[in-house]
């Protein structure tokens, strides 16, 4: 069988509190074919988090010096810390055939859907503000003010979300990753992915 050997390169965004790691890690169990870019951060690790499992958590100097030597695919400045993709791993997997998924903020997904016009954008939305709130706030694990804070934030990143080439609400699970799977495959399909498919069918004759 004749398939498309490159990965998608996927960006996924929605504001903290929108359950985009239940999402992924969802993901991750139910589609063997798609990876996840480990991003570089300056903030401090949150309990539980792993150097190089869930962020590389970097000192400025360092993150700086990474974007110096081309090393970040985007980085942008959130809620005063910076993040960003190192660059090797996402463009490696792709080539191997994974679809990678960059789970960043709004900023650097208008830096990838500028520099990557074949990148797919997923935008993950609450499924409304008071959910958001409650799910906040829950979570538990920062102060009040950084929890107004990222509430301010989202609202702002929601009005974003008609940049996206999709949007998604995460209220069931389930559902939500379905229509994630959906979408991954449909791009998958396009004319403008299927040129060496095309090229391949006619060949084999
Ligand atoms: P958190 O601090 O809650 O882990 O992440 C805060 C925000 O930073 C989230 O919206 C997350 O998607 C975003 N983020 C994580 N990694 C990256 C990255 O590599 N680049 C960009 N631009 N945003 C990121």
């Amino acid at each position: 069988m004749v398939t498309n050997r490159e990965g998608l390169l996927v960006v996924l965004s929605g504001p903290s509190g929108a359950g985009k790691d239940t999402v992924l890690r969802r993901l991750l169990e139910v589609n063997p074919n798609v990876t996840l870019s480990i991003s570089a951060t300056t903030r401090p690790p949150r309990e539980g988090e792993e150097h190089g499992k869930d962020y590389y958590f970097l000192s400025k100097a360092e993150f700086v010096q990474l974007i110096s030597k081309n090393g970040m695919l985007e980085h942008a400045q959130y809620c005063d810390n910076y993040y960003g993709t190192p660059r090797g791993p996402v463009e490696e997997g792709i080539q191997r055939g994974h679809d990678v998924i960059l789970e960043i903020e709004v900023q650097g997904g208008e830096q990838i859907r500028k520099k990557n016009p074949e990148a797919v954008s997923i935008f993950i939305l609450p499924p409304s503000m008071k959910v958001l709130s409650h799910r906040l706030h829950k979570r538990g694990t920062e102060s009040e003010e950084i929890v107004e804070k990222r509430l301010a934030t989202a609202r702002k990143e929601i009005e974003q979300a008609d940049k996206y080439d999709y949007v998604v609400i995460n209220d069931d699970l389930e559902d939500c990753v379905r229509d994630i799977c959906d979408i991954l495959s449909a791009e998958k399909k396009r004319t403008t992915r299927s040129g060496k498919l095309i090229e391949e069918v006619l060949k084999n004759e």
